[in-house]
């Protein structure tokens, strides 16, 4: 296992369940929590890119609709309306930092050929540049993470893409619970035993939940990156993390 000093690239997802408090209501206090963590750490030379969800859950606040609509089109004409409020969010939180961010919207189909180095170099670019790139799936022309993905698979294809050291993916739960509650702290190996522990989740605001996680660490493993699932409500637990990623949730580790 690497070093902590080695954790310097990191992903860091954010769950639309982050932003949930009462129907809509929305917390988005949280993101300046982790702008002053970002902040942190690229004061300490590290580089972040975050993959973030909630542009459904701003866009269903903006039209006032308590739960989630059931129809794809709504869904993504939400997240068109919930998109650049989201961006104006961690632009003002970022700001304050003296730190500028950058939009991304990806499809899984931007993962293969040309588009990939594309994605690549920018990301690279925007990483020197000190900027932090803020990336959600395009849910005006792809409908994967919307449908059951909360965006956990895209952060795991992001993470191989930037080589990063870790992906950190912040949710409401504290991590995987085996069968009498407690939480796993690691796993070597997903197994269809680890696979069985995955519960759903609320399904009023978001989709997601266990099982995509499971299946975005296995993804990001299988590319060589660690991954760590949490609870992103708990203080500083990105700087936390990024010291030493046994430290909260459970870590899926490489093989
Ligand atoms: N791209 C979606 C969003 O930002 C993913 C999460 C969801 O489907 O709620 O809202």
């Amino acid at each position: 296992m690497q070093s902590p000093r080695k954790y310097k690239r990191v992903v860091v997802k954010v769950g639309a369940s982050l932003f949930a408090t009462e129907a809509s209501k929305l917390d988005t206090g949280l993101v300046n929590k982790i702008a002053k963590q970002i902040s942190d750490l690229i004061k300490q030379g590290k580089e972040v890119v975050v993959v973030s969800s909630g542009a459904i859950a701003l866009g269903m606040s903006i039209l006032k609709l308590a739960s989630r609509p059931k129809r794809l089109e709504y869904l993504q004409a939400a997240a068109a309306i919930g998109q650049h409020e989201l961006m104006h969010v961690y632009k003002l939180a970022l700001n304050k930092y003296r730190l500028n961010c950058a939009q991304l919207l990806l499809t899984w189909d931007d993962f293969l050929g040309v588009r990939y180095a594309n994605a690549k170099h920018t990301l690279n670019t925007l990483l020197k540049l000190n900027c932090v790139p803020i990336i959600n799936e395009n849910d005006t022309v792809a409908t994967e993470e919307i449908k059951f993905g909360d965006n956990d698979r895209l952060s795991a294809l992001v993470s191989i893409l930037v080589g990063a050291d870790l992906l950190i993916i912040l949710s409401d739960v504290e991590g995987l619970l085996d069968k009498n509650k407690k939480i796993i702290r690691q796993v070597d190996k997903i197994t269809g035993e680890i696979k069985s522990l995955a519960c759903s989740t609320n399904k009023k605001i978001c989709v997601g939940g266990m099982v995509t996680k499971i299946e975005a660490a296995r993804i990001a493993v299988e590319g060589g990156v660690p991954c760590v699932i949490t609870n992103g409500r708990k203080n500083r637990i990105i700087s936390q993390l990024t010291n030493n990623p046994f430290c909260q949730g459970t870590i899926f580790l490489p093989r």
